[in-house]
């Protein structure tokens, strides 16, 4: 522990942003990262708890109160080594994770959290400026071959796992490029994509054959799935040509709203509309792209997805934004004492919020109205909620116009094709079963094929996928090789 008195001394900092006018400018980045001074007072307000509560609120267990105490000495390259060990990508979870490790921190119980998040990402970027950041070559190849399906955190960290302890791994992905929702999901001023591009270089050099533009199995005909590939393989050949399959094809079927004028056109799944804007910026060139400039733009769930449209969309020069969330709007501060050290229900507000759009709570949608075609205003009504149940409020109705519309409520399940292609069975959601045991875990009803990420546990974050890949490649290495050195 660096200070022991720390955390009565300093009080939390908070990244810095961008003022919204510029961010709004362009797509980049615009969270300024803790320098060397800022990062040693914030790790020193780690009090380096005997039972350190972040480490188990953390999904992939990263050793914080040790890379707090490094960074507090400011040893930045064995710091970057602890974070290096539990994390295959925290430059990627140290711009993007909402951090539920936060959420746990002892000091959250009645003060301000130590700013993880902030430290991890100074971490991870001065790893990579200095060239701490190498490919780990292995030594012993072993000869056996793994199939990942879909590139995604969940397949990426499972295919370098894989990669490092001699397994020779090929990573399919139906779009043109890798990343899977970091790369056509998550927008680029969130998180630019040179993060991602730099990791597959590492995982190249690390051994992974990559084939982009290749679909495994197939969709149904008219999703809207994000599909970019030029050519199919069968599951039944893949479970022939490798020795082991994992299943990393997130949840991408969007949820629907099937409600009068849901055809008009104006009318989009976020997940038509975002992935479109990440290809623009990446330099591609997208026919009729959806886009805000000058409309009114309504944006339907309050989720991080709705977040990112809210965002793009102001980036587009939107006359209006307005975000619809169904539920009622939660408190502005959580009640400690019975969420600690659990993820707390209370109101939050995101750099995109910030740049401007009105939110409604407790309103849902019953129709989208148009003329000739096109969509001009949704039709709303206010709803609350009486013994559990959802009712509406009688007079309430209203009219909001609208001339382009996002459906951001969240996504089903996986594509239920690509499951079904396999024959792999499917749990009550409809995603890939497969338990999280010690043993057996990861492993999927069909012999020698394993599921890991959304596609298994429904949609989530980009740190759980990290943590499925990692811990499905130890399943596939011990189902390979009878053993695994590799960490859970
Ligand atoms: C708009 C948006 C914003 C988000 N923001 C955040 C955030 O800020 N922080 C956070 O932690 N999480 C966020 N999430 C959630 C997070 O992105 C996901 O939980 C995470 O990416 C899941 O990882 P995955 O590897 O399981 O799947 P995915 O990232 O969905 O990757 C799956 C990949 O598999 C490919 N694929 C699927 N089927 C096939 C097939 N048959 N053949 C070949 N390829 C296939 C897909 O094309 C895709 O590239 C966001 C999600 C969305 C949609
Ligand atoms: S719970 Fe908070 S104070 Fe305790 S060790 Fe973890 S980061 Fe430090």
């Amino acid at each position: 522990m660096g200070k022991i008195t720390g955390f009565m001394e300093y009080e939390r900092l908070e990244e810095g942003y961008k003022p919204p006018k510029e961010r709004l400018k362009d797509y980049r980045e615009f969270v300024i990262g803790l320098d060397d001074s800022q990062s040693k007072v914030q790790a020193a307000r780690c009090m380096d708890c005997g039972t350190p509560f972040c480490n188990s609120g953390c999904p992939v267990n990263n050793v914080i109160p040790d890379f707090n105490d490094l960074v507090f000495q400011q040893d930045w390259q064995n710091a970057w080594m602890v974070l290096d060990s539990t994390n295959n990508f925290p430059e990627f979870t140290g711009r993007i994770c909402p951090a539920p490790c936060e959420a746990a921190c002892t000091l959250n119980y009645n003060a301000d959290p130590v700013g993880i998040k902030s430290i991890e990402h100074a971490i991870a970027d001065r790893a990579w400026q200095n060239g701490w950041v190498q490919p780990r070559v292995p030594r012993i190849k072993t000869g056996k071959k793994v199939a990942v399906v879909g590139s995604g955190p969940a397949g990426m960290a499972a295919a370098q796992q894989l990669a490092r302890v001699g397994h020779e791994v090929t990573l399919f992905e139906k779009n043109d490029r890798l990343g899977g929702l970091l790369r056509y999901g998550i927008p680029d001023f969130k998180m630019e994509k040179s993060h991602i591009d730099r990791r597959i270089d590492q995982m190249k050099a690390e051994g992974v054959t990559v084939r982009t533009g290749v679909m495994i199995g197939s969709l149904p005909k008219g999703s809207k799935v994000t599909n970019l590939a030029k050519e199919t393989i069968e599951p039944k050949q893949l479970l022939s040509d490798f020795d082991a399959v994992v299943l990393a094809g997130g949840a991408e079927q969007s949820r629907d709203l099937p409600v009068p004028g849901r055809d008009l056109d104006g009318v989009h799944f976020a997940m038509e509309f975002l992935p479109q804007q990440n290809r623009v910026v990446a330099g591609d060139k997208v026919k009729g792209q959806i886009r805000a400039d000058g409309k009114h733009v309504i944006v339907i769930g309050g989720g991080d997805t709705g977040s990112d449209c809210v965002g793009t969309s102001n980036r587009h020069g939107a006359a209006s934004v307005v975000q619809f969330e169904l539920m009622p709007q939660p408190p502005e501060e959580e009640n400690k004492e019975l969420t600690w050290p659990y993820w707390p229900y209370k109101l939050r507000t995101s750099s995109s919020h910030e740049e401007g759009c009105d939110r409604e709570f407790a309103i849902a949608t019953k129709e989208f109205i148009g003329e000739k075609g096109k969509v001009t205003g949704v039709k709303t009504v206010r709803v609350e909620w009486k013994d559990g149940k959802m009712v509406e409020v009688p007079g309430s109705e209203q009219t909001l116009r609208a001339d382009l519309v996002l459906l951001a409520m969240g996504f089903t399940s996986p594509v239920a094709s690509i499951l079904e292609g396999f024959g792999v069975d499917k749990d009550t959601r409809g995603n890939a079963k497969a338990s999280t045991e010690f043993i057996g875990g990861y492993a999927t009803s069909v012999p020698k094929v394993f599921a890991a990420g959304d596609i298994r546990r429904g949609q989530s974050l980009v740190v759980w996928a990290i943590r499925e890949g990692r811990q499905a490649a130890r399943a596939v290495d011990e189902f390979l090789m009878g053993f695994s050195d590799l960490p859970r």
